[in-house]
């Protein structure tokens, strides 16, 4: 490791004199990162299959893709996420999704048996089992037990969440104790975290703290990082919930008074606490930290700073393509846009985009070859067929029925070109409104023979399909309400992997203007249907037309690169935390410099 700083960019984020002075006392508060002092990144969620953890979302995936991004930039990093020892799986049958239960083993996967750690609920002692998994500088710690069940079970709100919950924070503080760790700065991936910040809290007053002080403490080395826009939509626990759960854990009576006094009606919701006990927080585009709705106690509207996701784009962009980003001087070797990549994107030919997307082709037969379509079929494209795709979760927001409104439509535009359209998206458990939605969409595509094999749906949507379908497709269709997406990372998947994108201008997307892609905008549904078929019927002349082809590609890397780089968002964010402080280290793997 050579000691240069990778990024330094002395007080690049300081605007005015409060920022300088904020910048100056952070540096102060915190010293330097190091193996024993990690960056620890508290989440309920990790979508990272390779080690045997399956997520349900983009938060999940978020999570899995920054620990890669500090293992490849060199940052001590630890996250801490439960290990859950059932995941859910779905499968089609009769245009019916149904989940099938699937247990999962730790040993399997590489990781080591550090100790057990003790929780308390309801007068019990709950024994937690510490395990973790080692990757060069950074590390993943989970806790677990036989019966933790799997993720998100039962309602938002109930015992079992709650149980969970405070089994990750209070269990995850004790592991991290147990190992030697201190944490220079917590990251809280959503409230489902906050009770790591209460151990935390908890630990310093009763050892001996003035509580004030380790409220400040606390807060000054707690990032909280909000996903969701509407603090009224969160679920809240009551006050015998705590009794139960979440009071038996603490030492400290003045952490328990403070607690009590949080709650309005006997009720809380996590979001007002965490913002209590976080001075940092952060929203996950520029336009979700600016429309995200939360209030404080004192009733003062909340400020997030945007730290817009990215990708690990190592993990997500096939590899002859990153490769060829890399030899043409378009990302360096972190994956951080190059200095010139503007001018070194003129290298993208059309004749380029089209060999790696035959390349990519192969990739997502190789993917669906275990993965029938909805009537069974295993799918197989050729080079010359057209692909457009829906890939993301299926909730309401998403809109993944808006396609389907005018069908006589639909099907014009997709027999012009014998263009295929492919459908994956789970359907959360107990969601019998898009079970009914997905359903209904099956049932008037079976009434057709063309678009019943032109229409097709993958279940049991995951990384690899994720990855698959943008490596291959030539279109990928992104159309959330707009206002309701955090930011979305599924498209910039689309752009790494040379995709035309069709979206709304929501979340990540709208971080810069929206003539970088083929854009749908109306002022109601109907006025959006229309341009999203004009939308469809273009990006199809488009993949026919080289100019076009380039023009459009380059166009969204050009604009999008330095968006959905992780390594991007990893910088913003240290800048974010320390400040001016210089510790992202050049990665120097042999295998990188060879
Ligand atoms: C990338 C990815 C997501 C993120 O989806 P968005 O809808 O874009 O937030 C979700 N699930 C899987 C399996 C993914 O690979």
């Amino acid at each position: 490791m050579e000691d240069e700083p990778y990024f330094y960019h002395p007080l690049e984020n300081i605007e005015d004199i409060d920022d300088f002075e904020e910048a100056v006392e952070r540096k102060r508060l915190t010293r330097m990162l190091s193996p024993e002092r990690p960056y620890t990144y508290w989440t309920i969620e990790i979508y990272d299959q390779e080690n045997g953890i399956r997520g349900g979302g983009g938060l999940g995936v978020l999570a899995a893709d920054t620990r890669r991004l500090a293992e490849q930039t060199g940052v001590p990093f630890v996250l801490i996420t439960p290990f859950y020892p059932k995941e859910i799986h779905q499968i089609i049958q009769d245009g019916k999704v149904i989940d099938e239960n699937i247990n999962v083993d730790y040993h399997k996967f590489g990781y080591r048996l550090v100790d057990t750690v003790n929780i308390k609920c309801c007068d019990n002692l709950c024994p937690l089992e510490v395990i973790e998994k080692k990757f060069k500088n950074t590390r993943i710690i989970c806790i677990t037990e036989p019966n933790f069940g799997e993720l998100y079970s039962n309602m938002s709100g109930s015992d079992h969440r709650l149980y969970q919950e405070v089994a990750l924070g209070f269990g995850g503080y004790a592991a991290l104790k147990l190992l030697g760790l201190k944490p220079a700065i917590m990251q809280l991936n959503e409230v489902a975290t906050f009770f790591a910040a209460l151990a935390r809290l908890d630990e310093l007053t009763s050892n001996g703290m003035d509580f004030y002080e380790a409220v400040v403490y606390t807060r000054k080395h707690t990032l909280y990082t909000n996903h969701t826009l509407v603090q009224a939509a969160e679920a809240e626990f009551d006050a015998s919930q705590f009794e139960r759960f979440v009071y038996p854990n603490l030492k400290s009576p003045a952490v328990k008074k403070w607690l009590e006094d949080k709650f309005v009606n006997s009720k809380i919701r996590l979001s007002s606490i965490t913002i209590e006990i976080a001075e940092l927080r952060s929203g996950v585009s520029k336009l979700h930290a600016r429309v995200a709705n939360y209030k404080d106690v004192a009733g003062n509207k909340v400020k997030f700073k945007a730290v817009t996701n990215g990708i690990d784009l190592e993990k997500w962009t096939m590899p002859d393509t990153l490769a060829f980003y890399k030899k043409s001087e378009i990302l360096d070797n972190i994956n951080y846009p190059s200095v010139n990549y503007v001018e070194n994107l003129a290298l993208l030919t059309a004749n380029k985009i089209r060999e790696l997307k035959s390349l990519g082709r192969e990739i997502l037969n190789e993917t669906l070859s275990t993965r029938p379509d909805q009537n069974g079929e295993i799918l197989s494209f050729t080079d010359e067929d057209y692909i457009f795709d829906f890939k993301r979760r299926f909730v309401d927001y998403k809109r993944p029925e808006l396609p389907f409104k005018d069908l006589v439509k639909l099907k014009q535009i997709l027999l012009n070109r014998d263009a295929h359209y492919i459908i994956a998206g789970r359907i959360h458990t107990g969601d019998n409104v898009m079970s009914r939605k997905l359903y209904d969409i099956l049932s008037r595509i079976r009434e057709d023979e063309f678009l019943n094999t032109h229409v097709h749906y993958i279940a049991d949507y995951d990384e690899k399909l994720a990855y698959g379908l943008s490596c291959g497709s030539n279109t990928a269709i992104n159309i959330p309400i707009v206002g309701l997406e955090a930011c979305g990372t599924s498209w910039e998947k689309d752009i790494a992997n040379l995709n035309l994108l069709i979206s709304t201008h929501d979340g990540g997307v709208a971080d810069v203007s929206a003539e970088n892609y083929l854009n749908v905008h109306g002022t109601n549904e109907l006025e959006e249907l229309t341009e999203l078929y004009k939308r469809m019927e273009e990006a199809i002349s488009v993949w026919s037309n080289d100019f076009d082809l380039e023009f459009l590609i380059q166009k969204q890397l050009k604009a999008y690169l330095p968006i959905i780089s992780g390594t991007r968002m990893l910088k913003d964010y240290l800048n974010y935390l320390f400040g001016d402080v210089e510790f992202f280290k050049e990665h120097l793997d042999e295998h990188k410099n060879a």
